[in-house]
């Protein structure tokens, strides 16, 4: 099967020589990809006069329309893109359901946000100010959406919900979107952009779709296209760089890696409700999408006086995950999704293990259920122990992309914030307390390295999701290595795509062509 891209309003084979699409278990090839040869000026050139134009003249309350068709037209489809998951990513079936369902949920839930905007066209930041002496004279502030096209560059990890957690928010402010996965799981990207085609769920030139390399496209952008990212550092720092960005201030929003802390608070008891939220969420996090999460918890800090327990507890629940082909019912943990993010991982422990002891972890295991030996990206589930965490460096630096995660102590509660810090801004951080002076002065103390805190208590220990799950509701994003950037965050996503420009001039005026509520616009 050759993937092609969608791009000028039609189906696009490109030339030249294909990547190889894998399924990481077995290693048998799925589909080829390869874009040479497509035009991508024309591709923005399409997106922006004919996408962009029918998305702007839809209202808030119709795009929401579109979104709940997209919504519809995936759940359809729910089990044959779970399939596609298990196959391409290497995902058991609750992590492929993790990742499909999350886009679903993504697309309902910023259809809803547009139901609630209504029959308006462009939004309303703040009310009214009155500008110096007289009341004549006044201003307000209003948001556009761009001009241009939104490109979309997603990782690996969530072809789906990577996806629409961009494209919803995008559709919804009026942007049409050119959305890219990463190679090697285009599969599911790819079969998602069909369906969503052939129901029509949107206006023709609001979605085109890239399978492969992104060629020359960031080349062609201009200032009013914008450019969200989601991937590695590495990357994201080559993508800074581009003309586009630096020479004509098209906007770039990065979600880069980072090192997530999970943080034990002194009053904790091992065994209590709070304690086994974290081992929970922990041991999730570790075995969910074999670790190829970018929220997961990579640190856990703990009281020194809880290391042993804690050490004990998580080595009894990862030891025991089945690892192997997620194809079988009984597998838990599948494979890293390829040769190059395996050896990566094999890297990482490596250098993980030069500064903490290996408690649990097989970088070459074999004997996997329904893996033929020597077939497949596997690891099995890393446990570190860190003994001296200030003196570690690669513990804080360097992210793992795979099943691994280090436990350390802290001391006082300022050496627990300076440890989180060091991994230089992070997504998600948890902490886990129900002392609430401690709580509230740590998730203050760490707010300012984090897109978002999440505190587990025994209040909510049946009814977190826990850090890892990003909810519409709620900011994705994080300062310095996570990106600097901040998605979703409910209507907060949209202003990415919106221009705010401050209107002055005769108050009546003002008031009467951008009024308050939609109430007083129907009245005029
Ligand atoms: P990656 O290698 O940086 O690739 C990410 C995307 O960028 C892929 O679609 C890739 O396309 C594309 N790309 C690479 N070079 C490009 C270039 N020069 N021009 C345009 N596009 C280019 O990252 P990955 O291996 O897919 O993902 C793993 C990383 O992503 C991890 O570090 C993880 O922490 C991070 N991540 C972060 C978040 C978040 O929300 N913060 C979420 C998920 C993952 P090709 O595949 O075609 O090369």
């Amino acid at each position: 099967m050759k993937l092609k891209s969608y791009i000028s309003g039609a189906w696009q084979e490109g030339g030249g020589q294909a990547a190889k699409l894998i399924n990481p278990a077995t290693e048998e090839v799925l589909a080829e990809s390869s874009t040479h040869g497509i035009d991508f000026a024309a591709a923005l050139e399409h997106a922006r006069g004919v996408g962009g134009p029918a998305l702007r003249r839809l209202t808030f309350a119709e795009r929401a329309v579109c979104l709940q068709a997209m919504y519809d037209a995936l759940y359809g489809h729910r089990e044959e893109l779970i399939e596609l998951s298990i196959r391409n990513g290497g995902n058991t079936r609750n992590d492929a359901k993790f990742d499909v369902d999350g886009a679903s949920a993504t697309l309902l839930a910023y259809a809803a946000y547009g139901g609630q905007l209504g029959e308006q066209t462009i939004l309303l930041d703040g009310e009214p100010d009155q500008l110096g002496r007289t009341p004549r004279y006044a201003g307000r502030h209003i948001l556009t959406p761009l001009r241009g096209a939104a490109v979309h560059i997603n990782a690996y990890n969530f072809p789906a919900w990577g996806f629409a957690e961009k494209a919803a928010v995008a559709v919804l402010a009026g942007m049409p979107v050119i959305s890219k996965p990463a190679t090697s799981t285009a599969l599911l990207a790819h079969r998602i952009m069909e369906i969503l085609l052939d129901a029509g769920a949107v206006p023709e030139g609001a979605l085109s779709f890239i399978a492969g390399s992104a060629g020359d496209l960031l080349d062609h952008l201009g200032p009013q296209d914008v450019l969200a990212f989601t991937g590695s550092g590495d990357t994201a720092a080559r993508l800074r760089r581009i003309d586009a960005h630096t020479r004509a201030s098209a906007r770039i929003n990065v979600e880069a890696d980072s090192l997530n802390a999970a943080l034990l608070g002194p009053d904790v008891a091992v065994g209590s409700e709070t304690w086994q939220m974290m081992i929970r969420e922990i041991t999730t996090d570790v075995r969910q999408k074999a670790g190829q999460k970018c929220t997961a918890i990579r640190r856990v800090l703990v009281p020194p006086a809880r290391i042993e327990e804690c050490v004990g507890a998580l080595e009894a629940q990862l030891a025991s995950i089945t690892v192997g082909d997620p194809a079988h019912a009984d597998v838990r943990m599948g494979p890293l999704v390829n040769a190059a993010q395996r050896d990566d991982v094999r890297a990482g422990v490596a250098a993980i293990g030069a500064e903490a002891a290996r408690v649990c972890g097989d970088p070459e295991p074999t004997g996997l259920t329904g893996v033929e030996d020597g077939r497949g990206f596997f690891v099995t589930p890393f446990l570190f122990r860190c003994e001296d965490a200030a003196a570690a460096e690669a513990i804080h630096a360097r992210e793992v992309f795979g099943p691994a995660v280090t436990v350390m102590g802290y001391d006082a509660v300022e050496d627990a914030v300076a440890l989180c810090a060091r991994g230089g801004g992070a997504l998600v951080s948890s902490v886990y307390s129900d002392d609430r002076a401690f709580a509230r002065d740590m998730l203050v103390a760490l707010a300012p390295y984090h897109g978002r805190l999440t505190l587990g208590g025994e209040k909510v220990a049946g009814i977190s999701p826990g850090p890892g799950t990003v909810m519409p509701a709620m900011v994705h994003g994080g300062p310095g290595r996570a990106g600097g950037g901040e998605e979703l965050g409910g209507l907060r996503g949209l202003s990415f795509y919106l221009q705010r420009t401050a209107v002055q001039g005769y108050r009546p005026l003002i008031e009467k062509f951008f009024p308050s509520t939609t109430e007083d616009q129907q009245q005029d």
